[in-house]
């Protein structure tokens, strides 16, 4: 096994780190063998409140650089990212235990939020309306909305940071971001990308404020920080539903605005009709990839009685044969999970499916006389006669639960009977099964696809989910309206003053 520690000393080195970031308690560890890799300093509450002051400063004046020269400062960040993906996305594999490619997918996700937010810095446009007044003309218009809170978990360290900052930065907006205490090394390292973009920009004749990117790494007490204060009108936080739950009421106290992208608990149906060869591929890198620690991973399996058999048998042998093993190692397909708290969850899962009657293949730890310290867990597939127990919550490690139906709209049914709403998909060639499911009586998931996993999102479309997933949209489509505020303007241009509904007040 390399020395992760010196390897990570040399990737933070590259991405230009400053030391003084590194010398603090705050212990980092790697998934990937479970031991520290370095020690950061953390925020603490004044840093946090002087943060704050600085970006609200930067929102000031940012808000006055036309949209378009912002999105150029966005444009230099995507080829900085562009310039670092290597580094970078070597340091999220290590950080988080993604596997190379996934670690360089995660960087190539941001440069494409980059590339679409560099667009839209010229499409950030409202609407004339017809008005019933003559002489009048009537439009919408989107302002800068001030700072914006960025909380992140660690399981997608800095995509998330890169959907929302991508977005705030061309709407007119200064970020303040919390990343998940977890993944600080990673966010150091944005922070750098970032500031060289920033200087860059700065060469070429414009300036960009001090605060309008401040990074607080800590704990769940600097988000909280952020949650609660007043020149903070938006604060987009993914996470567990706890987190979310606590999160939205405090902001909903304040009338601060919430983007919540936080817990699924996804399911596919395979139909009678479906494409198995596609279906297996599907649903194995649904469930199994990124060792079942993706939002969007499939954790529930509806399959029709009459194929359940020959499917889930062939599904069985993929999960009793899959490689797991370091991440770092391109042959193995399932890395680890993020420490021993999350083991301890998924064995608590499989003890409470065991218990009420569920079959299980797989889920024991692997790898413990390589990794003492790390936590590695042959996938898990469970069947069960129904849906209960741990089966309706979201348990963030790689277990699936296999079920059979014998009616699709039974299936839907107990797709949609769940607390949570991210993500779905369907497995089927028959047309009207696929529209049946996309229709509104069918998935009530933020995401509904057909003859696609659950999981790997593509940046244009608008991403998040329904009921406890929080109801959030960040990403493509039109969720940037989500980082501006919207006025309506009502303009008279004539010499009278006809009022609307046709009242009349002479005086
Ligand atoms: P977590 O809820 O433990 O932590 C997420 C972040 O919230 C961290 O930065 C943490 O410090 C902060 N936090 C926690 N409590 C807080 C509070 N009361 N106030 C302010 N900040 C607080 O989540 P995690 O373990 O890092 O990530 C896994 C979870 O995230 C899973 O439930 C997963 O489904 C979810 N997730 C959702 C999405 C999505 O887009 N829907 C994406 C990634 C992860």
């Amino acid at each position: 096994m390399p020395d992760l520690s010196a390897e990570t000393r040399s990737l933070l080195a590259s991405l230009d780190i400053p030391a003084d970031a590194l010398a603090g308690d705050m212990p980092v560890r790697s998934p990937v063998d479970g031991r520290e890799i370095a020690r950061v300093v953390a925020a603490t509450p004044q840093v946090a409140h002087e943060g704050i002051a600085a970006a609200r400063a930067a929102f000031l004046a940012w808000r006055l650089v036309p949209a378009p020269r912002r999105g150029e400062l966005v444009r230099l960040l995507g080829e900085e990212l562009r310039a670092g993906k290597e580094a970078l996305g070597r340091l999220v594999s290590i950080e988080v235990g993604k596997s190379p490619s996934e670690g360089l997918g995660e960087v190539q996700e941001m440069i494409d939020i980059c590339d679409f937010a560099v667009g839209l810095s010229r499409q950030l446009h409202g609407l004339t309306i017809m008005t019933e007044r003559p002489e009048h003309r009537m439009m919408e218009t989107w302002h800068p909305l001030g700072v914006t809170g960025v909380i992140s978990a660690f399981n997608f360290p800095v995509a998330v940071w890169s959907w929302n900052a991508a977005l705030a930065l061309v709407c007119g907006n200064s970020v303040v971001w919390k990343p998940s205490e977890k993944t600080p090394l990673t966010a150091l390292a944005c922070a750098a990308i970032f500031r060289r973009a920033a200087a860059r920009f700065a060469a070429s004749g414009s300036a960009v404020p001090d605060g309008l990117l401040v990074l607080l790494n800590g704990g769940r007490e600097i988000g909280e920080i952020l949650v609660d204060h007043p020149d903070v009108p938006l604060v987009s936080a993914t996470g567990s539903t706890a987190m979310g739950r606590a999160v939205g009421q405090r902001l909903a106290a304040r009338f601060a605005r919430a983007i919540l992208e936080l817990g699924g608990n996804n399911a596919a149906i395979v139909t009678p009709s479906a494409d198995l060869e596609l279906t297996l591929r599907g649903v194995a890198f649904a469930a199994m990839g990124t060792a079942g620690q993706r939002c969007t991973t499939l954790r529930r399996l509806f399959v029709h009685d009459s194929i359940y058999d020959g499917f889930v048998a062939r599904l069985k042998s993929a999960y009793e044969s899959v490689t797991v093993g370091s991440p770092l190692d391109e042959g193995n397909l399932v890395g680890p999970l993020i420490d021993a708290a999350a083991m301890e969850r998924m064995q608590q899962a499989l003890d409470a499916a065991r218990a009420l009657g569920g079959v299980v293949t797989g889920g024991n730890r692997e790898k413990a006389e390589d990794f003492p310290d790390a936590f590695y867990a042959r996938p898990a597939l469970v069947e069960m006669a129904e849906q209960a127990g741990p089966v309706v919550d979201e348990t963030f490690a790689p277990i699936l639960y296999v079920m059979k139906y014998t009616d699709l709209d039974q299936a839907i049914a107990a797709q949609n009977a769940v607390p949570q709403g991210l993500s779905s998909a369907v497995f089927t060639t028959d047309l009207r099964q696929a529209e049946r499911f996309l229709s509104a009586a069918g998935s009530d998931c933020g995401i509904a696809n057909v003859n696609i996993g659950t999981s790997g999102a593509e940046i244009g479309g608008a991403f998040g989910g329904e009921k406890e997933t929080g109801g959030g949209r960040e990403s493509g489509s039109d969720a940037w309206k989500g980082y501006m505020r919207r006025a309506t303007n009502t303009i008279n241009y004539g010499s009278t003053l006809p009022l609307a509904q046709g009242v009349s007040f002479d005086i």
